[in-house]
């Protein structure tokens, strides 16, 4: 090869990047680096279990605590911003705004949301207080909470046409880290980080179950009602509630227990008429301090994880995506809490 050509080639190879995974992550990362000018290698191989049964839900605010999360506004503005970019790109809708009604019990309960109103934030997202008679409940509205329909925003990703595109059905091994093209790991709850430096335990993954029910007479449609567990209006009276939480007997099969306590949490919130559709199941990608894993592997020149995102993908996915990329391409910093560099191996 001639020296011209040898710049040429490592200059297209700087602009390309392979991604693993085609669940949430990957599939977000690869739409960010495709918006943002870069050639894609997206190697998709297995069913995004995590992403598909994820009800898709995107909020700012830890709901036990009524605190918001670190950066609450970034991940609201960035994610939004490029969900909405995408359905125009494409046509198609599979990203809205919703309120989220939360339960409040105690007189506390109240008085705390009260308070946190009042902060710059809180004006923003925390709205009145009301009572629901049907439910004989007080209900606190958060504003502006997403919901992204995580199996229509799959389906559009991976039907995504572009000259700078190349979908891979192909199932990624350490053996293909064998060029200069930049690699970011996006496989989910199953990824093996042993070989890479990071310690066994940086994962933590929760698994959790959803159930489908429809019901012509449950009072709340046009929101979230959140308390215990949460329901979700999917459209057709149907509703997604969930989840659990375990972290033992990890797999992606709905169990007795998960089903029995999904249905014991719903029916302390409503007494109503209801068929059950469906039970899923699948595990969350979470790190032992439920912090993302985002950045560049340690030893390897070129290759990075974007992982770990627990029950926040949605919402958090977007503007980790850009800043990955402009810390392995323009050598930006990433958030020290996002670090793999926190789980190094000994
Ligand atoms: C019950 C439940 C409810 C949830 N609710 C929400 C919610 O409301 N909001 C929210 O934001 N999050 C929610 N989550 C969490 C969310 O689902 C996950 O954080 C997110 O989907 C993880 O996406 P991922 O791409 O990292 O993993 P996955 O969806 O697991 O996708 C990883 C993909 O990578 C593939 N892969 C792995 N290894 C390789 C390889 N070597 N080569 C090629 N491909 C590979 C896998 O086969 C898989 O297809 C929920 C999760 C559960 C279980």
């Amino acid at each position: 090869m001639k020296a011209t050509h040898w710049v040429a080639f490592f200059i297209e190879s700087m602009q390309r990047i392979r991604v693993i995974g085609g669940g949430l992550a990957g599939s977000i990362f690869a739409m960010q680096a495709l918006e943002s000018g870069y050639t894609v290698e997206w190697w998709t191989w297995g069913r995004p279990s995590s992403s598909l049964v994820a009800a898709g839900i995107s909020n700012p605010l830890a709901l036990k605590r009524l605190k918001f999360i670190q950066r609450a506004e970034d991940f609201m503005n960035s994610s939004r911003a490029f969900y909405h970019w995408l359905e125009s790109e494409t046509g198609r809708s599979f990203y809205q705004t919703l309120p989220l009604y939360h339960i409040l019990y105690t007189d506390g309960e109240i008085n705390d949301w009260e308070v946190k109103a009042e902060s710059p934030l809180g004006e923003k997202y925390l709205g009145r207080i009301s009572r629901n008679a049907e439910l004989n409940r007080i209900l606190g509205e958060l504003n502006n909470v997403g919901w992204l329909d995580t199996e229509v925003f799959l389906e559009v990703t991976q039907e995504m046409k572009s000259p700078s595109l190349n979908l891979i059905e192909r199932c990624w091994n350490i053996s293909d880290l064998n060029d200069e093209i930049e690699t970011v790991l996006c496989q989910g709850w199953k990824s093996d980080t042993l070989p890479f430096g990071i310690e066994p335990k940086a994962f933590n993954p929760a698994k959790g179950e959803v159930i489908i029910i429809f019901s012509e007479s449950f009072p709340i449609r046009d929101g979230i009602l959140h308390g215990g567990v949460f329901v979700l209006p999917l459209g057709n009276h149907l509703y997604k509630i969930g989840s659990t939480y375990t972290w033992d007997d990890l797999n992606e099969l709905p169990s007795a227990t998960g089903l029995e306590f999904l249905i014991e949490e719903f029916e302390k919130l409503w007494k109503g008429e209801y068929h059950l559709i469906s039970h899923l199941a699948a595990v969350r990608p979470t790190t032992r301090d439920r912090k993302p894993l985002v950045g560049r592997v340690p030893n390897y020149k070129n290759l990075s994880v974007f992982n770990g995102m627990g029950s926040r993908a949605v919402l958090m996915a977007p503007l980790l995506s850009l800043e990955l990329l402009a810390h392995l391409f323009e050598g930006s910093e990433l958030p020290p809490e996002v670090s793999p560099l926190r789980f190094l191996a000994k």
